[in-house]
């Protein structure tokens, strides 16, 4: 799958919008430390449905929005796109370019995009389920990751195979229909 590119406004270290474009090939994020180059990949994965803020490297959420500096008001909201291109129609939905977005605001008030119209978070998740982009995917590898995938519990390295295997979309609907019946027997015997 070929990312295209990259929008931020407001995330952390990027309060003026900006555009990434990933060109075809290798693109490498130069520069200094503290520059800012593990927001970009904090962004991407946040905009996945990253849920832990401990993981984008803060303690709340409110964290990855600007902040503000000596000369720079910080900034009410932070907004990310991902733009994936889908000519080869890998993400179920009917468009050769994906842009998904994920915007929250200091309220805690979040919103969701997929193409500029508004979905559920669930919608975004589900579109990446089994292509290994998922925040869970193993598309992107941090650092001290590869650590934990070779180190980690024997049910984390199996969450990675089955990613790859593809049957995370019918685990997770499958859970979600055994919650379900769960829930109707318990009605069942109340009305028993
Ligand atoms: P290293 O090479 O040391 O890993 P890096 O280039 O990956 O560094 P990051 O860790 O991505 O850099 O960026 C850290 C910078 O982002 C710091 O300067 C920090 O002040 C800034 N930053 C993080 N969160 C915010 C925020 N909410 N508002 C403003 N700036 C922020």
């Amino acid at each position: 799958m070929y990312l295209k590119g990259l929008e931020l406004q407001g995330f952390k270290s990027f309060p003026d919008r900006i555009k990434l474009d990933f060109n075809k090939g290798i693109t490498a994020v130069v520069g200094p430390n503290g520059s800012g180059k593990s927001n970009i990949s904090d962004a991407v994965r946040w905009v996945l449905g990253e849920k832990s803020a401990k993981s984008l490297r803060g303690s709340k959420m409110e964290d990855i929005i600007f902040s503000g500096t000596a000369d720079r008001k910080p900034m009410g909201f932070a907004e990310v796109s991902l733009i994936m291109d889908n000519s080869d129609r890998m993400l179920n939905i009917d468009f050769s370019e994906v842009s998904v977005t994920r915007k929250v605001y200091r309220s805690g008030e979040s919103e969701y995009l997929i193409n500029g119209k508004a979905c559920r978070q669930k919608d975004i998740l589900e579109l990446f389920m089994d292509t290994g982009v998922g925040k869970e995917g193993y598309s992107i590898i941090g650092q001290g990751r590869i650590d934990e995938i070779l180190s980690s519990k024997s049910e984390d390295r199996r969450t990675l195979f089955e990613e790859a295997a593809g049957i995370v979309k019918y685990k997770t609907r499958c859970n979600e229909t055994r919650n379900n019946l769960e829930h109707v027997q318990a009605d069942l015997v109340r009305v028993k």
